[in-house]
This record gives structure tokens, sequence and C-alpha cells, in this order.
């Protein structure tokens, strides 16, 4: 029913990139504590979630981040987290040791100029650094490029000799609308199909795509290369291959960022609500998306 579970750990980010859309919640209230969360995740397992992916804002600025992720580990679920990688090298050899199944950063460039303009800090020092670490304590790890006209379009192919040296797969992402500024948006969003193309003709070909949502996956030069587009809508709601998002707040969201909250679960479980009437409260978010998306 909720194949997949998005939860944000932490709002706030230490960059400041221009396509940002802020998980499509700029203003979060308080922060969900350790318990909260690990409780939250716990109710939506019987509703069909299989694996949580770990998000921000920088999940890896939440205080004790590794104690909280360990904890959800230890449940026997299938965890990876998604950073920014500026924190990644103070961290990586721990998140080896508890297990976490798949570390992503986001890789938009590898010139420092364009991650300087793109983000605002001077970042790639550190970036590399954790991307370095993560590769060397052998943290399965995936590059994630937002791919944009007239920013990195250029560098798909060094992006990809890249990912092979760090023994890493890497996914090119389709530019959301959803990001806080529409101009920037019109400016660079640029569709993922003449690089398809190319994957199509010089790559091997893992997985086609048979559903508006799902991810194709290609090999070129031995490195995993994945296709994430901006699809807006699902013929079945969106709701089978992509799941629900769970904020820092405690807030249920569709995968569209552009969406409104579709319920309060934080403060459902503040209320005193718990095991299956909790689970029972997934299930209904569920529904209302599906619903919200025919
Ligand atoms: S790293 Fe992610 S959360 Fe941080 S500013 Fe960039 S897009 Fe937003």
């Amino acid at each position: 029913m909720i194949p997949s579970l998005r939860v944000s750990v932490w709002s706030a980010c230490n960059l400041s990139c221009s396509y940002c859309h802020k998980e499509g919640n700029p203003h979060p209230g308080r922060h969900l504590s350790d318990e909260e969360i690990l409780q939250l995740i716990l109710a939506a397992l019987p509703a069909g979630v299989l694996k949580v992916k770990i998000t921000g804002g920088e999940p890896l600025l939440r205080p004790k981040v590794i104690d909280l992720l360990a904890q959800i580990i230890r449940r026997g679920i299938n965890v990876s987290l998604t950073t920014n990688g500026t924190r990644l090298s103070l961290w990586a050899q721990e998140l080896r040791e508890i297990k976490l199944k798949k570390v992503g950063v986001s890789l938009d460039t590898l010139h420092p100029d364009r991650l300087q303009r793109l983000c605002g800090v001077d970042a790639m020092t550190s970036i590399l650094r954790g991307i370095y670490a993560a590769r060397d304590v052998g943290l399965p790890l995936e590059l994630n490029t937002v791919l944009m006209r007239g920013v990195n379009e250029d560098e798909w192919e060094e992006l990809i000799g890249f990912a092979e040296k760090m023994h890493a797969s890497l996914q090119f992402i389709e530019l959301s609308p959803a990001t806080q500024s529409e101009k920037f948006y019109e400016c660079h969003h640029i569709g993922l199909d003449p690089i398809e193309r190319v994957l199509q003709e010089r790559g091997e070909v893992l997985e086609s795509v048979h559903h508006p949502s799902d991810r194709a996956r290609y090999r070129l030069y031995g490195v995993e290369v994945s296709l994430c587009r901006s699809t807006p809508k699902d013929s079945d709601g969106g709701i089978r291959r992509r799941g629900l998002r769970l904020s820092a707040d405690g807030k249920v969201y569709g995968f569209d960022y552009r969406q409104s909250c579709l319920l309060d679960l934080g403060a459902a479980y503040r209320a005193g609500i718990r095991g299956n009437d909790l689970t029972q409260l997934w299930v209904q978010a569920s529904s209302i998306h599906q619903i919200s998306q025919n």
C-alpha cells in the first residue's frame, strides 16, 4: 500500500541550492523527537512500508542522528539516507557499522565554481571528502545529479567516470517544477530523453520502464545509471511505487512537493493515538493521496 516512505529528520540545511523545494514545507513547526519518529515509522510498517529513506534538509545536521538511525535499523527496516555530503566524512564509518543500506549523495557538478554558484557555499572539498570516506569504508553509495540546462548538462559523462572511480551508482534527476524559484525552473529545466538515447545506444539496459514512475536503469562504463523523471502523475495515483513523505514536524505528504499536507501524524501521536489506530491513519493518508491524484 505504501511501498516507500521518505522521512525528513531535520528541516534545516547548510547549503542553499537554487532548486531546493524545502520538501514542500518551508516553515516547519517543532521537530519530532527520536521516539516520535521511531513510533511513526513502526506504525507505518503494517500499512505496507518496505523501505525508509531518511532525508532533510540535511539529515546529518540532526543531533545524535546516528543513534536514531541505529534504532530504526535495529527493527529490521531497510533504511537508506540522502545527504548533501558535507558532513558525511564525520559519520561514514558509523553509518557502515550500523548497516545503513545505502547513502545517496547530491553531486550536481565536479566544478567548484559551478557548485558555489548553485548552492551559495564553497562546499566541494567537504562533499568530495564525504564521498571518498563513504567509498573507503565500503558504504553502498549512490550519487544524485539534478541535470540542468546551462549548469551541468555538459558534465554527465564526466560524472559517470567519477562514479566509476567511487564504486558508486549514479542517478540523473529531472529538475522538479516544485523548486522555490519558477524562473530557475524555466531557465534550467531539461528533459532526460537526450541522455537516455545515449544510454540506450551505448549502454546496457538493466531495467526498462513499464510505468510512468519507474526508473529506467542502464549500465555504462561499468556504472549503474538510473533516470528519475519528475513525473507529475502516475496512472494509479502515484502511490503504488512512490509512497509518502513524513516531514520533520510530523506531517504526511505525497511525493508531489506542491501538494498540501494530507494528515498531521505528529499531532495525532502527541494526542495519544497509538498502535493500530496510528497505522489506520497512515492508511487513511495513503487513501486521501490516491483520491487526490485521480
Ligand atoms: S542540499 Fe538539499 S536540502 Fe540542502 S539546500 Fe540543497 S536541495 Fe535543499
